[in-house]
């Protein structure tokens, strides 16, 4: 396969400067700069399996996984064979195409719908971002119930749209904003932000704004701000208390879809005894929808998807929407991801879960591994954390150091402690040795801190 020589004349720091004069703040997404740890951020040319490769030719086990969609691994050959055949065949059509509606078969069917058959959604629309497929479906709520508020709550992140970034978490909790400068108040006044895992806020907010709330958006699991999972029946008692008052609950998953199981966070919940059935009016997909590729959606109920156009009044549009090469990708990804591939991820989160608390442990920091499904990510704080407010208690302090021992021994963690942790079915023991390996240093990099 192809990989790109690095010249061995250039450094991630000569990159960063470079890339810095022409590119506003060197990168295209904040999360990318290591904005919070310090030092360039490596500038990559490649990647494969567990694997990325930089510009100085350094490969480092990579915990990112583009954060999130590269369940498979990196460039996986028969995600890749997908894409170049379709290539092949033209880039963009800006019309329909049957692999469209393949990718809503597959995953309406994944989902075990239609919902009268007990299934998540009955249909979708595919957008090419995670902040198009939440933006749309905000619209959609306000839209379908005439109301204008939305409820989110503080830490979770819905993408960059406007109503969305108030106490929003991923790079905003990282770079500490307590919201977006340019958001006119009006719109932000649209948003009330609530504190997570407490039905008892919720209920209050809409006693406060009886008939004016249209929805309540909320994170599968909460994993961008670290990993916090909803209490059981928490997402249940949403369900209801959204539908006691007439509003929409939209789910989230744009980080949990096929990635914790075959059926998201929602498919864990289902088959979990602890959790009590509830009943979703939208979802959003993104990330491992796409394979690594710009596909995103949303989907939900068929009475309110209806009130998209050209069917209904809710405008909504896309010249690259079911690009042809992403949608390839998505589905070459969820037909590959099979039970034993969600099996393999849950067994490497498990070990790194373990592996990385027995190194701390054994360094004296004090620390929780917070988690989700395969998802997890450090806590450096004695006691889980429940919302917003106690995961910024926690000593945030020692996970630049913790990154940089990583980094420095040959993996690659996200560079923020706001962020999960991503394994792929490509980690094999090679990259867990290196794992493991690098741990216990890091783990004492964190206690001098
Ligand atoms: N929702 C959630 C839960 C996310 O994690 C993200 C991105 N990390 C988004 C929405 C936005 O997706 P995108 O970056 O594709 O716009």
């Amino acid at each position: 396969t192809a990989s790109p020589a690095p010249t061995g004349r250039t450094s991630n720091e000569s990159e960063f400067a470079r890339a810095r004069k022409v590119i506003s703040g060197g990168v295209n997404s904040p999360v990318r700069a290591f904005g919070s740890v310090g030092g360039a951020p490596r500038f990559l040319v490649s990647a494969s399996g567990p694997y990325v490769t930089d510009v100085e030719g350094r490969e480092y086990v990579d915990l990112v996984a583009s954060w999130g969609p590269a369940i498979l691994g990196h460039a996986h050959p028969e995600v890749v064979t997908a894409v170049q055949d379709a290539a092949a065949l033209g880039l963009s059509f800006g019309a329909t195409t049957p692999a469209e509606t393949e990718l809503a078969e597959l995953v309406v069917r994944r989902l075990g719908g239609p919902r009268a058959s007990g299934g998540l959604i009955d249909e979708l629309r595919l957008v090419s971002t995670g902040t198009e497929a939440t933006m749309t479906a905000i619209r959609l709520a306000r839209g379908f119930t005439g109301r204008p508020l939305l409820v989110k709550f503080a830490g979770h992140y819905h993408g960059h749209s406007d109503g969305l970034l108030a106490a929003a978490g991923s790079g905003v909790a990282t770079f500490g904003l307590p919201a977006s400068a340019g958001v006119p108040e009006p719109i932000a006044e649209q948003t009330l932000v609530l504190p997570y895992n407490d039905p008892e806020a919720v209920r209050a907010a809409f006693a406060a704004h009886p008939g004016r709330i249209a929805a309540v958006i909320v994170e599968a699991a909460a994993a961008n701000m670290g990993v916090v999972a909803p209490d059981p029946g928490y997402n249940a008692a949403l369900a209801s208390i959204a539908h006691e008052h007439g509003a929409l609950l939209i789910l989230d998953e744009v980080l949990t879809g096929f990635r914790v199981a075959p059926d998201g966070y929602w498919g864990l919940q289902k088959t979990s005894s602890a959790e009590p059935a509830y009943d979703v009016d939208l979802v959003t997909f993104g990330k491992v929808i796409g394979g690594g590729m710009p596909v995103a959606a949303v989907g939900g109920r068929s009475d309110v998807l209806e009130h998209l156009a050209p069917n209904g009044p809710v405008y909504q549009a896309g010249t690259l929407s079911g690009n042809p090469l992403a949608v390839a990708a998505g589905l070459a990804t969820l037909r590959l991801a099979d039970q034993e591939t969600y099996a393999r991820l849950d067994r490497m989160s498990g070990t790194l879960r373990a592996a990385v608390s027995e190194a701390l442990t054994a360094a004296g920091v004090a620390h929780t591994v917070q988690s989700a499904g395969n998802l997890f990510s450090v806590l450096f704080a004695p006691e889980p954390a429940r919302d917003y407010e106690a995961v910024q208690a926690q000593e945030t302090f020692r996970f630049p150091p913790f990154f940089h021992a990583m980094l420095d021994r040959g993996v690659a963690l996200p560079p923020s402690v706001y962020e999960a942790w991503f394994v792929t079915a490509a980690h094999d023991d090679r990259a867990v040795t290196r794992i493991l390996d690098a741990l216990p240093h890091a783990a004492r990099a964190a206690a001098e801190a």
